[in-house]
């Protein structure tokens, strides 16, 4: 009893670059941050579980088409969309995730009822799929998830592809994630991690997002991780449990161990980020590229956000004393 309550989001490494993403438009993701914090910290403050904290910061993240999950997913280069959730408590180790669905309102709940309704931890495509009709998951029609942002940033990679040109679009256009971990009040941890993948990926490809160790990871005894970026790399190299093993056995700091595999996933050519969130502490939230959609929200209720190399943008929630 007694741990102080901190979570942590991610809206991907796919930032639109610093130069364009400025005024309303930068506003409006630093808003979107916010307002998912708000809502897992309102979970926490009320005693909920870390679990239900980051079910609802990521539901928040997936239902804003601004990011590249649920709603506003990226296609694949069939058109199609296919997601990718996982979710993980650290108190038992209970993970759940599904992957190459398309209907689930909210990818992440689709996650959890694997992992509380099923005795499976991971379920893909069709199966997947009618396992949650029949567990009453909310469905959207493939209309819901399109956005014409996501079309476009797909017609642009296949007219790329067509004519060979080099790769010179922007992490936007190309990736996104979104994500969660939290600590409780009674010192448990979880994460969560959704993405649609990455635009124009091959029809039954799945990245990092929905594999345990990789994406997404919890562990009471080290840190909760959720992961973005490029989902090859990330899964070759365990990196969500890579930084659990370090902080577990080397005895290795949070930030340490996550600043090092991050650089380290890089030299392998994984660009992206991670958030993770130790027993005590605030959260590390390193990335090696330019940039990635984060917040924090410690128990003193200031929230904090940033999107490229800048500083924090600080706000003070209301923080219930009662
Ligand atoms: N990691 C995700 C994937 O590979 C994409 C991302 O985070 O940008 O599917």
């Amino acid at each position: 009893m007694g741990a102080d309550i901190c979570l942590a989001v991610h809206g991907g490494a796919g930032t639109i670059p610093a130069s364009t993403l400025k005024g309303a438009l930068a506003e409006a993701h630093h808003q979107s941050l916010r307002a998912a914090l708000a809502a897992g910290f309102a979970v926490l403050q009320g005693g909920g579980s870390a679990l239900d904290a980051v079910t609802a910061a990521v539901m928040r993240l997936e239902d804003d088409e601004l990011f590249n999950a649920g709603r506003g997913a990226v296609f694949t280069s069939a058109g199609r969309l296919e997601m990718d959730a996982g979710i993980m408590e650290g108190a038992q180790r209970r993970a759940g995730a599904v992957a190459g669905v398309c209907g689930p309102k909210n990818p992440i709940l689709a996650a959890r009822a694997v992992m509380e309704r099923s005795e499976n931890v991971l379920l893909i495509g069709a199966g997947a799929e009618a396992f949650l009709r029949e567990q009453n998951i909310p469905f959207e029609e493939p209309d819901y998830f399109t956005t014409q942002r996501r079309l476009d940033a797909l017609q642009l990679e296949l007219d790329r592809r067509a004519s060979g040109a080099a790769d010179t679009r922007s992490d936007a256009d190309r990736h996104g994630t979104v994500g969660a971990v939290a600590r409780d009040a009674l010192g448990n941890l979880a994460a969560g991690t959704s993405t649609g993948g990455i635009t124009a990926k091959r029809p039954g490809r799945v990245g990092d997002t929905p594999v345990v160790g990789a994406g997404v990871f919890a562990d009471n005894g080290s840190c909760a991780v959720s992961t973005t970026g490029t989902g090859e790399v990330f899964i070759r190299f365990t990196a969500a449990s890579e930084i659990a093993a370090r902080v577990k056995y080397a005895g290795q700091s949070l930030e340490r161990a996550a600043e090092d595999v991050v650089q380290e996933l890089l030299a392998h050519g994984g660009d992206g980020g991670l958030i993770a969130l130790g027993r005590e502490g605030p959260p590390a939230l390193p990335f090696n590229s330019s940039g990635m959609y984060r917040g924090f929200v410690t128990a003193d209720g200031m929230i904090r956000t940033a999107i490229h190399r800048e500083t924090w943008r600080e706000i003070c929630v209301e923080v219930n004393t009662t």
